[in-house]
């Protein structure tokens, strides 16, 4: 299959993975927006959240759960970060392979929609 996360599953394309066990792995995103900026993807293959299917819903669960790990093990989870699914072309997924963006380690603004069209998310 040619999924790019997919190749980095199968470690056919390097990435600087922070995590990973028997049903996720993560790793820092190449094109950071946020001092940390982390995905956390499942090893298996979904393409969006709208392929996710109720036997998923653990999976995706752990996926979640994993964000708060690291936060907690990197030391920024009482500073807080920003947790982020993107779905399909208005929410901004270029990789379907479903993905957990961990984004932390400076106050980030809300909403989105007004940041993606007046700055970037790190400003
Ligand atoms: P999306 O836009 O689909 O929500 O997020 C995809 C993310 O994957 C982007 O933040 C992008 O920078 C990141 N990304 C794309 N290609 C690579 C890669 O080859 N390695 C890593 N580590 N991240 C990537
Ligand atoms: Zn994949």
């Amino acid at each position: 299959m040619d999924c790019l996360f997919c190749k980095i599953i199968n470690k056919e394309i390097p990435a600087d993975i922070i995590y990973e066990d028997d049903q996720v792995i993560a790793f820092n995103d190449i094109n950071p927006q946020a001092p940390t900026h982390a995905l956390i993807i499942p090893r298996k293959h979904i393409a969006t959240l709208n392929d996710i299917s109720s036997e998923d819903a653990a999976l995706v669960g752990h996926m979640v759960k994993t964000a708060s790990t690291i936060a907690e093990q990197m030391g920024f989870d009482q500073d807080g970060y920003r947790t982020v699914f993107n779905c399909n072309e208005h929410g901004g997924q270029t990789v379907y392979h479903i993905h957990l963006h961990l984004l932390a380690g400076k106050p980030m603004g809300w909403p989105p929609y007004q940041e993606t069209l007046k700055k970037p998310l790190d400003q």
